[in-house]
């Protein structure tokens, strides 16, 4: 086998390069995946912006679909060859924070390291890939608790079929979950990126009975329809707010989904809203958040507002692949373009300034 792989790492702000690198060792807990499609997030985005701090030298992603090539020798129940994938998030589920609820906040793989306390609670660090070890924008990922985190793909799904499960419908499919929707209920989905468009599905399949979709993009609307909204509203020719409480009769939403990690739009989903309702927030946010007073009830109105991080794992995953195996959703939609790894640079600068209609864009190493 060979020794050397190629990868794209973050070098510095506005760069990002395919370099060789060793194929890394596989330890007793891990697995090593050989990629065959992996994508951009908008996450990858930020970073290679400089907007998210990452390592020099890290390989970016953390969306992997491939073929295992080896299995740590502690790994039970799978068998090199297997198609599988697995979450972006990759939690030690032995740990505090998994045993407490919250697997995708453990950061107990840092102790040793001295980057974490003895419980190992740490807000995001579920999320290694591309973060904190490297990542699947590579021709091999190494995958750590290979034994909670590998889930193999069911026979007949293609790659791209399942491409969105490791992320982007693990996190939005989480806001609607979030947003404790129940059938009948009226639900307001802020951004309709991917996340937001896989929100919107989710809100469908939860059973919500009028779901408007907020972008100021048509095409995504458009998309939406497709994807489950019943209602559309473009914020360039709207005032959203007073339309949502026009469509609502004045009673406000029963929940609302906020898709992109703004001031405005965690606003705005925050004033359609119902007293007694939930603002489920997906969003990363990288300004301090102001809560309008009126819109919160001076604290008194019974809201709930709750954030996320996408769950990963292999239950996650396999439940992800089942709605997509039994045909509730078509995620096919979604994957607009593709690239091969070498041309990534090129795959960043269209997804980066969304141009040609990208949604998500499949790498193939
Ligand atoms: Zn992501």
């Amino acid at each position: 086998m060979a020794t050397m792989m190629k990868a794209a790492v973050f070098v510095e702000k506005n760069r990002i390069e395919v370099v060789d690198k060793p194929i890394p060792d596989v330890g007793p807990n891990d697995a090593l995946i050989r990629i065959t499609t992996t994508t951009i997030c908008g996450t990858d985005v930020h970073i290679l912006k400089g907007e998210y701090p990452v390592a020099k030298g890290l390989t970016i992603g953390h969306e992997p679909v491939g073929v295992i090539e080896k299995l740590g020798s502690a790994v039970q129940g799978y068998t090199e060859g297997q198609r599988v994938i697995a979450g972006a998030i990759c939690p030690n589920f032995n740990s505090y924070a998994a045993q407490d609820g919250a697997p995708s906040q453990d950061g107990s793989y840092l102790i040793p390291q001295g980057l974490c306390g003895c419980h190992g609670f740490k807000a995001t660090a579920g999320w290694r890939f591309g973060n904190l070890i490297d990542g699947t924008q590579a021709e091999y990922v190494l995958v750590p608790d290979a034994q909670a985190n590998l889930a193999p793909i069911p026979d007949g799904l293609t790659d791209e079929q399942v491409l969105m499960c490791p992320d982007i419908m693990s996190t939005g499919f989480k806001g609607a979950e979030n947003a404790n929707i129940r059938i009948g209920d009226t639900v307001v989905v802020f951004a309709q990126g991917p996340i937001g468009l896989c929100a919107t599905a989710g809100a469908r399949l939860l059973g919500a009975s009028t779901i408007i979709a907020v972008d100021g993009n048509d095409h995504r609307l458009g998309i939406a329809r497709k994807m489950g909204a019943d209602l559309t509203l473009n914020f360039n020719n709207c005032d959203v707010v007073e339309e949502i409480m026009k469509i609502t009769g004045g009673r406000g939403a029963d929940s609302s989904i906020e898709a992109l990690g703004l001031q405005s739009t965690f606003e705005s989903a925050l004033r359609v809203l119902k007293p007694g309702g939930t603002l489920s927030s997906l969003g990363v946010y990288s300004t301090d958040l102001t809560i309008p007073l009126g819109a919160f009830a001076a604290g008194l109105g019974d809201h709930r507002i709750v954030t996320a991080l996408c769950p990963g794992g292999k239950e996650r995953m396999r439940r992800l692949m089942n709605v997509v195996a039994s045909g509730r959703i078509d995620l096919g939609l979604m994957v607009t373009h593709e690239f091969k790894l070498d041309d990534i640079v090129a795959a960043y600068e269209l997804f980066a300034n969304q141009r040609d209609g990208v949604l998500k864009v499949a790498i193939k190493p």
